[in-house]
């Protein structure tokens, strides 16, 4: 516990449940001082999301689906009533139909395309314009991406042409946030059985792969990903915009296979 985000007003959005990444985050922020506020994605995530809101103290400001911008504005409304400003918001929303998180990229249909596109890139536009007006003071936005997004992987198809775009749009808003002191990051993550990542085929042998050729041999938690949003998110990565920090136990640096490593 520390200071570090004392006096700091954050939104969090993308708590599904326990094992969400914005949950590790969410802590982490909490840990060090920050005040919360969580959106939630209808009511059978309600029930989840309000008990995890209450462990910390944190407000819940409203249902979110960002294919609904009514529901965009009415949460950030809820914000402004609550805070009359903002200091950070972090994206953790991701989807694609789990029919094409298998089988090849080429065949995903326009309809999956468009879809995972607008809610797992576009929404974290739609977002920062939201809370550009209430980031007064400037502010730090977050962003949660895979690796998926620089290198094929097997299974990611559209979602790793989704945080693609999600990565350029990170420069894209730094450029454009920068003037008024707002910062607009990412954390890569390196895969963690959450709920959304068991829509993708064969995730167990991806968590393996990762344990026996990450340069620390293991997967990464919620917490370690949760520390490094903390760190982001406060003033001391003030000087840093338009980043990409990989949470990854160092994966994205290998180039080939552990030759100690066991078949899996
Ligand atoms: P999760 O299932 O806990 O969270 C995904 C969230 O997206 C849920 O809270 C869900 O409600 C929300 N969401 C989906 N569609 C939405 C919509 N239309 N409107 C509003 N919210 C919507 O899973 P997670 O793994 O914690 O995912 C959080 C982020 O982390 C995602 O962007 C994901 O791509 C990214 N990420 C995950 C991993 C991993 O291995 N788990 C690795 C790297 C990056």
């Amino acid at each position: 516990a520390s200071n570090l985000l004392a006096g700091k007003r954050g939104l969090v959005m993308g708590v599904a449940n326990n094992r969400s990444i914005a949950w590790g985050i969410a802590r982490a922020a909490h840990q060090h001082g920050a005040q919360l506020a969580f959106t939630y994605q209808g009511e059978a995530l309600e029930k989840r999301v309000r008990p995890l809101a209450n462990e910390l103290g944190a407000a819940v400001v409203g249902h979110c689906d960002v294919t609904d911008a009514a529901s965009m504005d009415a949460v950030f409304a809820e914000v402004e009533k609550l805070w009359g400003g903002l200091d950070f918001v972090v994206h953790c929303i991701a989807f694609s139909d789990k029919d094409e998180l298998t089988g090849r990229y080429v065949d995903t249909t326009e309809a999956n395309f468009t879809k995972s596109l607008l809610i797992s890139c576009y929404s974290f536009t739609a977002i920062a314009q939201r809370a550009e007006k209430l980031m007064r003071d400037g502010g730090s936005m977050l962003t949660l991406t895979y690796y998926g997004a620089e290198k094929w992987m097997p299974h990611y198809n559209v979602m790793g042409v989704a945080k693609a775009a999600l990565e350029a749009s990170v420069r894209y808003m730094a450029a454009d946030l920068g003037p008024k002191n707002i910062r607009v990051n990412a954390i890569s993550a390196g895969p963690i059985k959450t709920l959304a990542a068991s829509g993708i085929g064969d995730f167990r042998y991806i968590l393996r792969w990762n344990e026996y050729n990450a340069p620390l041999r293991r997967t990464v938690t919620t917490e370690e990903v949760g520390d490094t949003a903390a760190y982001l998110v406060s003033d001391l990565s003030r000087g840093m915009t338009g980043e990409i920090l990989h949470v990854d136990a160092g994966y994205h640096v290998v180039g080939m296979k552990n030759p100690e490593a066991p078949d899996i």
